[in-house]
């Protein structure tokens, strides 16, 4: 009986600190997790402005670095600045098409905004080269004056930025030299000569004569790259060109304003990529319609003139099947696109007449062709 007492009273004893050791450690835990949130949300709240900075700063550091040129592959790439033009759209800068040619970093028009999309992009401007304006309809050029003093001021350039365009460049860039002077001066009194030399501010024009139908003008060659110029139709400006790069056996054209045009299709026989602008007839009837119903009959008159000098995205589309050209990006998107259904209604037909892959260009778009392939790859950096 004793023996059997004595077994009881160790099972119970034993079952009682079992339970109390169990107890312990759900205590243990309980306190552990609660000591632990309330460090984290003591560390948030004393860190908290820190660690946010911490995350903003490696983001900035990413974007001026320029780690999305730096991580591309040799090749021909051409990333769009700005898909848009004139009409006001949140969505899209002005006309604008940075091209990078293995180390290279050109550009094609400056539209309204697009200098802005450059560090929303990752791009470092003060890399960039060299300027192409494909004419001189404002629209193509009112950025000039933010894209030189981005890439002056945050290059250290110690020259002027070439701007490559056909005759009449000349007075575009006077006249922005002249515009920004007293702003040149306040910066260099500011940060000094060697944060921003003197000699690196503005720009310095690089006309060329337009070449006349089947002609081409060779505007730049260097370090692989070609670069030529040639005339495409947007009466009545007569100083319209088109430009042609071609780098490593990869090669791109960019239409500037055109309407539709054999001498384009003629220099884009067989191109990797073709970036052609477009204007969507029905769309700027809509708006047409409506500026007309508001009594505003200069605007009507505008959106009827502009159908002339432009080309829609299926004449863009023809050329490209007849060009045999390999990927079809439209840019200089008219009019503003605001809803999704009207982009499906700007590319309609586009499939009917063109068999090969196109992208409606939006900021940020990326297309890459890799030196040594056939890749043609899309991805949108916005
Ligand atoms: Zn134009
Ligand atoms: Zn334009």
């Amino acid at each position: 009986m004793a023996i059997l007492t004595q077994i009881y009273e160790s099972i119970h004893t034993v079952n009682i600190w079992q339970l109390f050791a169990w107890g312990s450690a759900v205590k243990r835990i309980v306190i552990s997790a609660g000591a632990c949130l309330l460090l984290v949300a003591v560390a948030v709240f004393l860190l908290g402005d820190r660690l946010l900075m911490t995350v903003v700063q490696k983001q900035v550091e990413r974007n001026l670095s320029g780690q999305v040129l730096n991580t591309l592959p040799d090749g021909l790439h051409l990333l769009l600045c700005g898909s848009g033009a004139p009409l006001a759209d949140p969505e899209r800068a002005g006309p604008c098409i940075m091209v990078l040619a293995g180390n290279d970093l050109y550009v094609v028009d400056i539209g309204s905004g697009a200098a802005r999309n450059f560090g929303l992009m990752g791009i470092p401007p003060g890399r960039i080269e060299g300027l192409f304006l494909t004419h001189f309809h404002s629209d193509h050029f009112d950025g000039l004056g933010e894209l030189m003093t981005v890439r002056w001021a945050g290059g250290a350039r110690t020259e002027p930025l070439p701007v490559y365009g056909p005759s009449g460049v000349e007075q575009v860039v006077q006249g922005y030299n002249l515009a920004y002077r007293q702003d040149v001066e306040h910066r260099i009194a500011h940060h000094g000569e060697a944060v921003v030399p003197r000699s690196g501010a503005g720009g310095l024009a690089k006309p060329f004569t337009r070449p006349g139908e089947a002609e081409a003008v060779e505007v730049l060659n260097h370090h692989g790259l070609t670069v030529t110029a040639f005339a495409v139709p947007h009466e009545p400006v007569q100083e319209a060109v088109g430009y042609r790069f071609d780098y490593k056996g990869r090669s791109l054209v960019i239409s500037g304003d055109t309407s539709a045009s054999e001498n384009l299709q003629l220099f884009s026989e067989d191109v990797d990529l073709l970036a052609h602008e477009a204007l969507a007839p029905e769309i700027v009837e809509i708006l047409g319609r409506a500026a007309a119903n508001v009594g505003m009959p200069n605007i009507h008159r505008i959106t009827e003139d502009i159908l002339s000098y432009h080309t829609t995205p299926v004449q863009a589309a023809e050329i490209a099947e007849q060009a045999g050209v390999r990927h079809l990006l439209f840019y200089h998107l008219i009019p503003p696109l605001p809803v999704k259904p009207l982009e499906w209604l700007f590319v309609r037909g586009v499939s009917d007449a063109y068999s090969g892959k196109y992208t409606l260009g939006r900021d940020g778009t990326l297309i890459s062709l890799p030196e040594g392939s056939d890749e043609i790859s899309v991805r949108e950096l916005l």
